[in-house]
């Protein structure tokens, strides 16, 4: 086959074709390849007046347009179509929706997450979308904050751990692969760090707190390949991060010498003008944009204008747009856009999308992901199935229950999948949501899975919230639509009467409670962590009844729960679960499986205690307020299972070691109970003195084992010393040679943990430049 023009000549160098290519481009082509843009806005003008190179949120239609008018374009350069998938393709009716980022955390399995990323990736790329904004690597820190859902939470190793398998999993062993997607690191860095945990506000952040704990992660991402990173919005000492050259250029692009492709977030650019208020007109805020090494625009139609307008003033060259473009058009060449631009193939969709073994794997995520916080006993519910789905009550024949299922989020399907998903607002085309038939909430997984004999009742009990008009107006004064406030709907005695009726007919009370989606998401932060609306009122009088009550706190983030549910018989927390979220939550209930989520993310007990997370800097007055503890209610890595652990003889092989050395050692983990474990063994390190002062203990490595009744084992541990490091007071993260504690054992609190010392001597270690 021959091709007139050499950047259509496949078996030509992509370098070659890119410069073939880029000099046939005028400069609104130019700009307009930069510019990715809504495709629920005017997709002809989108793609034939602005020749953008990108669009996003784009319906199933929109998108077969989008492919027949690319094919109408003067070079027919192919669109790269970007989507948010970043727990299952959520805008996609029928696919695959799996427990957000944080509900996926508290599995702490990244082999399990890698494998929810590749499923995705099959699903996502039959459907015409080759790119998608996930993982998300900010450390949540302040839970007010609206994006938590969207965090795999707070500690910066484990979200290495997940980050890196999640980007194996969406761009598996190459773009050549047809099932491969581009996976973007975001958002580049420190977004979570907000004020108050107001969403994108100024992030009051040195660049030590920077490299000690919010980089890593997206150190290793981008060391390992990761082929987009998208920047944040904020800023950082006045500096919005689309024109932070000491992230942007020093750290990402020259220390860690990274080539990938970056993207701004949601008009970043513009923002500088009308939010920002840093630059003053668009002209100045593209060539700003540009001069920072930004590839991709997200959203900021004036940025067509601003660029071209930017050249005629002399504030750019149009050179300086051809590094941007090349980088773009190398994506697309080595994606083999220009071959097959990847449209929508209806037929593979047929064979993939919500295929069983995605939902199988699916129901084993949510299930593992499932953090049980308080039983005394209740739970597995006597007369359940036994894990031989026998129907026999333990140790003896089945007994017939009654279990009344109350609250707002018994039956509320579409809630239970969480944002970024269906009906959650990104995507007009769904407005519907997901299929009700393919979500399980807590009330059919309990008629679907109690014994015939049983029987499950339901009563509502509460309702959460209204929405109103802000009282500032419906308007922004530039016109935009203000969001509606959140109203919080009284008690209803009414319906508590009739929960509480329920309730006292039953052998146990289930009552599903937590947060919607108009208290979670971007620009929805909270400014108390309570449950809203009837919800207190509701379990406050359901404890009162005296029959044994399992609060199934189905929320999107840690939130502060009222003492009827801290002393509940069982607390069971469920992160926005997808699709088979109620049939997860009754196998557990019923004993069908074994609970063993992990917190991701510590509860507070009060707002006002935040931050609450594990690893804060030593150094305060005392260890509490005068009013109140600082200890969280449940602690990063804290989680019941149905049966007792014992961790004892921890012993280091070698107590001395030089710095190139690994400390090896192990403990013995032994089930005292009579239900088998799927155990998450945690390992800390805490550095003695450090010349710049650090955090108690950091997690450095975790192992699952699984243990039958009564079976005891051996878990090694090996944690390189070249991990145990510090960032010292200029930066430089190093290894401080002197005492450390190696901290052992089931969460992260010190009561919980077995503690052996050892020493590092001084030896050649090379600090980073
Ligand atoms: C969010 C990003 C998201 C983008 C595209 C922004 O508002 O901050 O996380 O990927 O929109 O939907």
């Amino acid at each position: 086959m021959t091709h007139d023009l050499p950047y259509l000549d496949p078996t030509r160098p992509v370098a070659e074709r890119v410069a073939d290519l880029l000099a046939r481009m005028s400069p609104a082509e130019k700009v307009g390849q930069m510019m990715q843009l809504d495709a629920g806005g005017d997709l002809a003008d989108h793609i034939l007046a602005t020749h953008v190179g990108s669009i996003l949120h784009t319906s199933p239609d929109g998108l077969r347009e989008a492919h027949d008018l690319t094919a109408r374009t003067r070079l027919r350069i192919p669109l790269l179509v970007g989507e948010d998938c970043i727990h299952g393709h959520s805008f996609f009716r029928g696919a695959t929706i799996f427990p957000t980022q944080l509900g996926m955390a508290a599995t702490w399995s990244p082999d399990l997450v890698e494998r929810v990323a590749r499923v995705t990736a099959v699903e996502v790329s039959t459907t015409g979308v080759h790119w998608t904004f996930s993982p998300v690597l900010c450390i949540a820190r302040d839970l007010r904050w609206g994006r938590v859902d969207e965090t795999f939470g707070e500690d910066p190793f484990l979200i290495g751990e997940y980050a890196s398998a999640m980007v194996r999993g969406y761009q598996s062993e190459g773009l050549s692969d047809p099932t491969a997607i581009l996976a973007t690191a975001k958002h580049f860095a420190g977004y979570s760090e907000t004020q108050g945990g107001r969403d994108a506000s100024e992030a009051d952040i040195s660049r030590r707190k920077l490299r000690a704990w919010f980089l890593p992660p997206f150190e290793r991402v981008a060391r390992e390949g990761c082929r987009t990173f998208m920047l944040g919005y904020q800023t950082i000492d006045g500096v919005p991060i689309t024109v932070n050259d000491w992230l942007l250029d020093d750290v990402l692009r020259g220390e860690w010498g990274y080539t990938g492709m970056l993207v701004t977030d949601w008009d970043n650019v513009g923002r500088m003008v009308w939010e920002q208020q840093v630059q003053p007109d668009h002209a100045h805020a593209a060539a700003a944009a540009v001069r920072a090494g930004n590839n991709m625009v997200m959203t900021t139609p004036q940025f067509f204008q601003g660029a071209l307008d930017a050249i005629d003033q002399g504030l750019l060259a149009e050179s300086d747009l051809d590094p941007a473009v090349a980088r773009i058009l190398t994506l697309k060449f080595e994606l083999g856009l220009f071959e097959d631009p990847r449209r929508p193939d209806v037929e593979r969709q047929r064979a993939v999308i919500g295929h069983p073994t995605h939902t199988a794997l699916n129901l084993e995520v949510t299930r593992r992901s499932l953090v049980l916080l308080r039983n005394d006993g209740v739970l597995p519910f006597a007369g359940g199935l036994t894990a031989d789905g026998t129907g026999r009550a333990r140790g003896g024949a089945a007994t017939a229950r009654t279990v009344a299922v109350v609250g707002p989020l018994a039956d509320d399907a579409q809630t239970q999948l969480g944002d970024w998903a269906g009906s959650s607002g990104q995507a007009p085309w769904l407005a519907d949501g997901q299929p009700r038939e393919l979500i399980t909430t807590v009330l059919d997984g309990l008629r679907a899975v109690t014994p015939p004999e049983w029987t499950v009742t339901y009563a509502r009990g509460a309702d959460i919230l209204t929405l109103d008009t802000d009282p500032e107006g419906a308007f922004f004064p530039d016109g935009q639509p203000r969001p509606q406030v959140v109203v919080p709907c009284p008690p209803d005695q009414a319906m508590i009467a009739e929960a509480v009726a329920a309730a006292e007919a039953a052998d146990y009370v289930v009552a599903v409670v937590g947060d919607r989606i108009e208290l979670v998401g971007e620009g929805k932060s909270t400014a108390t962590l309570d449950l809203v609306g009837g919800q207190i009122a509701l379990l406050d009088a359901l404890a009162a009844t005296g029959t044994p009550l399992v609060v199934v706190l189905l929320a999107s983030k840690p939130l502060v729960l009222p003492d009827s549910a801290l002393t509940a018989a069982a607390l069971l927390w469920v992160a926005n679960p997808g699709m088979q979220g109620g049939r997860a939550v009754a196998e557990l209930l019923l004993g069908l499986v074994e609970p063993s989520g992990r917190l991701p993310i510590s509860f507070a007990r009060h707002v006002g205690q935040q931050p609450t997370y594990y690893n804060q800097i030593r150094g305060q007055h005392g260890t509490r307020y005068a009013d109140l503890t600082q200890s969280p209610a449940f602690a990063f890595g804290e989680g019941l299972s149905y049966t007792t652990v014992e961790y004892t003889d921890l012993r280091i092989d070698s107590a001395e070691l030089g710095p190139a050395e690994t400390v090896r050692a192990e403990v013995t983990v032994h089930n005292t109970g009579s239900r088998p474990v799927r155990e998450t063994v945690q390992v800390y390190v805490s550095d003695t003195v450090t010349s710049a002062s650090w955090a108690e203990k950091e997690l450095k490595g975790f192992r699952q084992v699984d243990l039958a009744p009564g079976e005891r084992s051996t878990v090694r541990i090996e944690i390189p010393v070249a991990d145990c490091t510090v960032v010292d007071g200029r930066g430089r993260r190093v290894v401080e040679p002197g005492d450390f504690d190696l901290l052992v054992g089931p969460s992260s609190r010190d009561a919980a943990l077995l503690r052996a010392p050892f020493t590092v001597t001084p030896g050649a270690v090379t600090p980073a430049p």
